[in-house]
């Protein structure tokens, strides 16, 4: 997996452009890798309303739960669906509304220096292989483009928002991560 390093985006990825971004402050060192899960409905694979909470157009109508969140404004750097296929959303260099109040050893707002990553799924149910295999190699390709970032700083977001967010949540395998990392 590559990076473009004018643009900012990965050359493997799908490229839908989220309004839900911003610049990051000035100086801001890219240090630092959440993962997250989401699935919409809650609990559903497939579709594209995950694509569609990213860029303001839900269908209101079309779920009660959309009726709750389509009004977020939020957005990752990219997402990774349950077949191991890349969407991103925000260049890298840029601010992805992830992360929400934050905190990580100390430093808050971890929108500011994260880099964003989305696996679809839930809380409790296990990831697919393809995610893991996808989700190795684009951590590797951010690992050389941006120095700042190593295996070990790599959390999730309950990891920065304890008690107020529970993903990727028990179904993710951080032991397998580590391995295939190394
Ligand atoms: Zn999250």
């Amino acid at each position: 997996m590559q990076i473009d390093p004018a643009a900012h985006l990965l050359k493997e990825a799908d490229y839908i452009p989220s309004p839900n971004m911003d610049d990051r402050p000035e100086g801001a060192d890219i240090n630092l890798l959440v993962i997250h899960s989401i699935s919409l409905p809650p609990g559903e694979f497939g579709g594209n309303s995950i694509e569609q909470l990213f860029t303001n157009s839900l269908p209101v109508d079309d779920h009660p739960y959309f009726q709750q969140i389509h009004q977020l404004e939020v957005s990752a750097h990219v997402l990774i669906k349950r077949d191991g296929s890349v969407i991103q959303f925000v260049p890298f260099n840029k601010r992805a509304w992830h992360a929400g109040e934050s905190c990580y050893h100390g430093n808050e707002r971890c929108n500011d220096f994260s880099i964003g990553i989305e696996l679809e799924g839930t809380d409790t149910d296990p990831f697919e292989n393809s995610q893991y295999e996808t989700l190795v190699e684009l951590v590797k390709a951010l690992c050389k483009h941006y120095p700042s970032i190593t295996a070990q700083r790599i959390a999730g977001h309950s990891d920065i928002a304890p008690g107020r967010k529970a993903d990727p949540g028990s179904g993710f395998d951080w032991d397998k991560l580590s391995s295939l990392l190394a």
